[in-house]
């Protein structure tokens, strides 16, 4: 079922939760909604589920516009991150909870409930456990069965409100791993709302990072990382250290030092340098490099890491070094810049892989689903 999401705006009172919101999700798709908490995630969701009103704009399910359709009508399966599991049923009944309350002329027959909600079970790998009830599970069981449980009722369309918010890492993990096996499995259009860059970059087929009630960049996990289309989107996803420089005739300069990038067509004026700690090599100083002294060092699982202090403000560039080779501290050190990108006062932006290369932008293919 592809979902289409036109002109979307949401109000609460006066102040805007949406801003214009267009969206287009192919069917079989598993779109990550990643933003910082208050970006406008759950209204979304909740507009497109219908259990919330936009003040302007339309949700179409493949052709349909779903304001036409109640909650019901739309046939969605919701999971939110307070697993909200019937404490006084076990499990099995649960799942099978939305099956059993429909009238009775659409519930399948009991022999075919208790059929799909073993499978269903089956399919989260708690086969053994319908009979236990959710104070008897841990926590990463309870959201499988929450997403048993909005599997059953052959949801069009499956929405994910972080999901695995309240888990600890390692169980979010693994449950990361699962969900997209489970995806794959059944086929179903799929958002999945997160806050966490890492979930977002390695279930998604597509992720639209929200900012403020807008959607300011859609595209493929690899166009989000390598391309970051604004500076909020850069400093949000993954690591990175943040240079002010000056432009000037497409020269990038920092207090006196030109790097080795062209950025001809950029504006001349004060601009921003991304770089993120993979991409920063520490060398012997020298012309082009970025000079300044190593004040701090820390192990980063692999890698030892880095702070640079550069010039006269002290800006502070994180390198990434093996982790075998001790960086020392107060040394003065050059730092050289494999791939580096510049924001300029207007919000251009170029993208520039290893020195003295012309920028490059790598358009990955958009999402095909096999
Ligand atoms: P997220 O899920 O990304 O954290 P939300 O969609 O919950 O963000 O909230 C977006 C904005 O809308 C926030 O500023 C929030 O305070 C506001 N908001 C959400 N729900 C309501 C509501 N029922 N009444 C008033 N303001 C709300
Ligand atoms: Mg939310």
């Amino acid at each position: 079922m592809d979902i289409r999401v036109t002109g979307l705006t949401k109000s609460y009172g006066i102040s805007p939760a949406l801003h214009g919101i267009d969206l287009d999700i192919k069917s079989g798709e598993l779109l990550g909604l990643l933003g910082p908490s208050g970006s406008g995630k759950t209204t979304l969701l909740r507009i497109i589920a219908g259990l919330e009103q936009p003040s302007t704009g339309t949700v179409f399910f493949g052709t349909d516009d779903t304001s036409r359709l109640s909650v019901q009508e739309r046939r969605v399966g919701f999971v939110f991150q307070h697993y909200a599991l019937f404490r006084h049923m076990s499990v099995a009944d649960n799942v099978a909870y939305g099956l059993r309350v429909r009238p009775r002329g659409k519930r399948p027959a009991e022999a075919e409930i208790v059929k799909r909600v073993a499978d269903l079970l089956e399919l989260v790998q708690l086969g053994a456990y319908g009979q236990r009830f959710p104070a008897q599970l841990s926590g990463g069981q309870r959201q499988r069965v929450a997403l048993a449980r909005a599997l059953a009722v052959e949801p069009k369309v499956l929405l994910l409100d972080e999901p695995f918010g309240a888990l600890d890492a390692k169980v979010r993990k693994d449950l990361r791993s699962w969900l997209r096996t489970i995806h794959d499995k059944t086929g179903h259009t799929t958002i999945f709302v997160t806050h966490d860059q890492d979930e977002a970059l390695e279930l998604s087929d597509r992720i639209a990072v929200l900012d403020k009630g807008r959607i300011d960049q859609l595209g493929v996990p690899d166009e989000i990382y390598d391309h970051p289309a604004t500076p909020f989107i850069f400093g949000f996803i993954g690591e990175s250290s943040r240079v002010p420089v000056t432009l000037t005739g497409g020269r990038i300069q920092f207090e006196g030092t030109t790097l080795p990038f062209n950025a001809e067509g950029l504006p001349d004026g004060p601009a921003t340098l991304f770089v993120r700690p993979h991409d920063v090599a520490p060398v012997e100083p020298a012309s082009g490099t970025l000079n300044g002294v190593v004040v701090a060092q820390r192990r980063v699982g692999a890698t030892r890491r880095l702070e640079v202090a550069l010039g006269a403000q002290r800006t502070i560039v994180e390198a990434d070094l093996p982790a075998l080779r001790a960086g020392e501290t107060n040394k003065p050190v050059g730092l050289k810049l494999l791939n580096a990108t510049v924001f300029a006062a207007n919000g251009e932006v170029r993208y520039f892989r290893g020195p003295n290369i012309d920028p490059v932008v790598v358009r990955p293919p958009a999402f095909q689903r096999a």
